[in-house]
């Protein structure tokens, strides 16, 4: 079959103006105010090289660090939490928040900066979220987060580093 016959039978099926329709859809993301990003793909092998054993665990493993272990639990610095894979800046300080879990606590992400998926790991679902540029597992989204928005990002503080505010 030829290209020509090719897009002549998605034609005839409808399907031509699917990918027209996506054509139109994706200068409509430059209208948004959201950054975009622009996904950060490496093997396992540079996974490796790039992170600390701990950090590959949680980030590329989907483990968890022992609660109380982190540093961060006790950061009340104003300042900015970034993705310790890729740098991609996920929390601000303002919607940290002491959950007594002993892991980092956020009740919201900066715009766009995460991803989640459903995870059976407890065989109760739990909501697992991944930063948006390098896929790397951060933590679990939980319903008892305090208001505004109720949630509780509950992150691992070895998957994260703090950029301080400058004074
Ligand atoms: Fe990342």
């Amino acid at each position: 079959m030829t290209r020509r016959q090719w897009l002549g039978l998605l034609s005839s099926l409808g399907l031509s103006s699917l990918s027209s329709r996506a054509a139109q859809a994706a200068p409509a993301d430059t209208k948004t105010a959201l950054p975009r990003i622009e996904p950060l793909l490496l093997t396992n092998a540079q996974w490796r090289q790039r992170l600390t054993p701990a950090q590959y665990d949680v980030l590329r493993e989907e483990g968890t660090e022992r609660p109380g272990s982190s540093p961060l639990n006790t950061e009340k610095r104003k300042g900015t939490y970034h993705c310790a894979g890729c740098g991609l800046a996920l929390f601000a300080s303002s919607t940290k928040y002491d959950s007594g879990t002993g892991w980092p606590s956020f009740f919201d992400t900066l715009p766009s900066a995460v991803q989640t998926k459903r995870d059976f790991h407890l065989v109760l679902p739990r909501t697992e979220y991944h930063c948006a540029r390098c896929g790397g597992h951060h933590g679990h989204i939980f319903n008892d987060g305090p208001k505004p928005t109720g949630l509780r990002y509950c992150n691992n503080g070895v998957a994260l580093k703090f950029v301080p505010e400058a004074a």
